[in-house]
């Protein structure tokens, strides 16, 4: 499943190009361990200026984007990346604060999708599933 999901992901061919922007070590370390054991490399930014650098340097499918970080917060960094025309990635919120509010505010930066902390690997896998499925239904017209 999870496989499946993640070639449908990358398109068939194309590797899928992953970038973490999270300024926590520890939450670093446990999304290069669920990535690792899914078989897929991902880049990582320490704070939010770099994850706006790396956007423009790589055209990711997905980032997953922290909401408190220095430099730039996550909402400030989404909307930078979103204010360019390039390929646009597919950009998953990550934070512990899951009130309406906070996802509103999410989605009105450009956020795709909201993920709440703590991260596991059963909320990856389910969200590479849920990806997946929205890109199926847009190209087959689910
Ligand atoms: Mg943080």
């Amino acid at each position: 499943m999870v496989e499946s999901a993640l070639n449908i992901l990358s398109g068939g061919g194309d590797k899928l190009r992953i970038l973490v922007a999270e300024d926590h070590l520890l939450n670093q370390m446990l999304m290069k361990r669920i990535f690792e054991k899914m078989h897929i490399d991902c880049d990582f930014a320490n704070d939010g200026q770099e994850a706006v650098e790396a956007c423009h340097k790589n055209n990711y499918d997905l980032v997953f984007m922290d909401i408190t970080m220095p430099l730039r917060d996550g909402y400030e960094a989404t909307k930078m990346i979103r204010g360019t025309n390039q390929r646009q990635p597919y950009i998953v919120a990550l934070t512990a604060n899951a009130t309406n509010e906070d996802k509103q505010k999410c989605f009105e930066a450009g956020m795709n999708e909201f993920m709440p902390k703590p991260i596991s690997l059963e909320k990856i896998h389910m969200m590479m599933g849920k990806m997946a499925k929205i890109k199926m239904d847009k190209m087959y017209g689910g």
